[in-house]
């Protein structure tokens, strides 16, 4: 049997095993892009203990000829700060190679929760009570938490308050943060073409984004419109960062809808700019043309009506991921719905949002291949999925980022080398996000690893069938410990809560 726990170094030790755990003539990624090795790899406890020739044996040995051995993959754009709670095993993301995840994006993290919202047992009150439960009751990836500037602007505030903050709100916002930046969070997160974070003028964001700078930590921002006003936003991002100094991580980097096609090239060159004056932006994205997110913003900032920052939208392009009072339309394009109720298409998004709110989740098809790759094959971006774990359809993206990367944008499309992908999904991501000893393969290292086959690893998930386990995952280990094996969750749930370190 495999080590389920602490356990598992006495194991070895009392069968006379030099190691816990050897894989052995693996061609090994040492997750900063250097060119693939053949090594043996020894892992006692929770690290990485040699890389090279092993002599010794390990209590478990696994042959890793032919395969590939990188770190686990780290999920820098994740939504699952409540699922990983309430599904700890966290299977969408652990059978994809998946052994870390950033929660807290666009805004909304779980903490800090208002009164009444810890009350009903929607969040924490703090990014520290919140790590602490995780680290109580651990999942199967370990965690780190960015601390959403929707949701300190809501538990000061309010959802709907469209106004700027007194001098009184600002301080305690800013106290929020402070608190989250102390307890370990790894940034501050915006999301501001959603209430309340469209509401924050620039000033509010700076004074906020000033205390994750002062902490050394990150501010990652979902930018007020990713359509044809995509370099206003970036510039916009970028006077942050020359007025903080914060370093700035661009969410889901992007040009949405027809009209904002190709702008990326020029995207790109901002950032380039930013960093050649001396600012340090980077970005991240998921690999699909098509994104998702709530179908109540799209409606309210008009998107079908042809105007928002995603751009213009037909019924056509919007796919139900996530309706929890009608699993029957998830699937189902609004063109669709419409023709069966007898109206059109705005008229049935109008339907869906009234009976179900922001628990209605749409995939919506606005982006272009050839964007898709060019901003992948640019130095400044890391991978994050973006998953949203909620509906019996979520965006495939939720179970599939990282074999897509590596298999439709490394292998088939030529993208980048196998080595450079797997660095933008592990060692760049884990020193940007203040991930210390992760996202590597070297001794010293948390024994954090994925097992796959170069040849066959692959995205099997469709936006009509999205939750199917993906190709050429051998094996996958979070601190020492197996947590899948073959497809297959062990059950095992080794995780972390981890904490921001400089
Ligand atoms: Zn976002």
């Amino acid at each position: 049997m495999e080590g389920h726990g602490p356990s598992a170094y006495a194991g070895a030790m009392s069968t006379g095993a030099s190691f816990d755990l050897v894989i052995r003539g693996a061609a090994v990624a040492d997750g900063l892009g250097a060119p693939l090795a053949i090594a043996d790899v020894a892992v006692r406890g929770d690290r990485i203990v040699a890389v090279g020739e092993v002599a010794g044996r390990g209590g478990v040995e696994i042959d890793g000829a032919g395969k590939v051995l990188a770190p686990g993959f780290i999920d820098v754009h994740t939504h699952d700060d409540w699922a990983v709670l309430a599904e700890p095993q966290h299977a969408c993301k652990v059978l994809q190679g998946c052994t870390s995840i950033v929660v807290g994006n666009c805004g909304t993290s779980i903490a800090p929760g208002g009164e009444q919202v810890v009350a009903r047992g929607g969040g924490f009150e703090s990014i520290g009570a919140y790590l602490e439960a995780l680290d109580n009751d651990p999942a199967s990836v370990n965690t780190a938490a960015l601390v959403g500037h929707g949701s300190v602007r809501t538990s000061v505030i309010g959802l709907r308050d469209n106004r700027p903050a007194t001098e009184g709100e600002l301080s305690a916002m800013r106290a929020l943060v402070e608190r989250a930046m102390v307890d370990g969070a790894v940034g501050l997160s915006s999301g501001l073409i959603y209430e309340p974070g469209k509401y924050a003028p620039e000033a509010e964001l700076v004074a906020l984004a000033g205390v994750a700078a002062a902490a050394g930590a990150l501010y990652t921002t979902h930018m007020r419109n990713e359509g044809v006003g995509l370099l206003d936003s970036i510039a916009e991002t970028v006077r942050l960062a020359e007025q903080t100094g914060v370093r700035v991580q661009i969410s889901h980097h992007k040009a949405s809808g027809r009209g904002a096609w190709g702008l990326v090239t020029q995207s790109l060159a901002l950032i380039d700019a930013a960093c050649a004056a001396g600012l340090d932006v980077m970005a991240d994205q998921y690999p699909y043309t098509r994104g998702s997110t709530l179908l109540e913003q799209i409606v309210r900032a008009g998107e079908l009506h042809g105007f928002g920052p995603e751009g213009d939208l037909t019924p056509a392009q919007v796919l139900i991921g996530a309706a929890p009072h009608h699993p029957e339309w998830e699937g189902r394009t609004l063109t669709e719905l419409a023709e069966e109720w007898g109206c059109d298409g705005r008229a049935a998004a109008d339907r869906v949002v009234a009976e179900e709110g922001r628990g209605c989740i749409v995939v919506l098809d606005t982006m272009t291949e050839a964007d898709v790759e060019t901003v992948m094959a640019h130095p400044s971006t890391l991978i994050g999925s973006d998953g949203i774990p909620l509906g019996g359809k979520p965006h495939p993206r939720l179970h599939h980022t990282f074999p897509r990367v590596l298999g439709h944008y490394a292998r088939e499309k030529g993208v980048f080398s196998l080595e450079t992908a797997i660095s933008r999904m592990t060692g760049l991501s884990a020193r940007r996000f203040g991930l210390a000893d992760r996202g590597e393969v070297r001794e010293g290292a948390y024994a954090d690893l994925v097992l796959f086959d170069p040849d066959v690893i692959a995205d099997t998930g469709t936006f009509t069938d999205p939750t199917t386990v993906p190709a050429g995952i051998d094996r996958v280990w979070v601190n020492g410990v197996c947590v899948a094996a073959d497809g297959e969750h062990t059950g095992a749930r080794p995780g972390r809560a981890l904490r921001f370190s400089r």
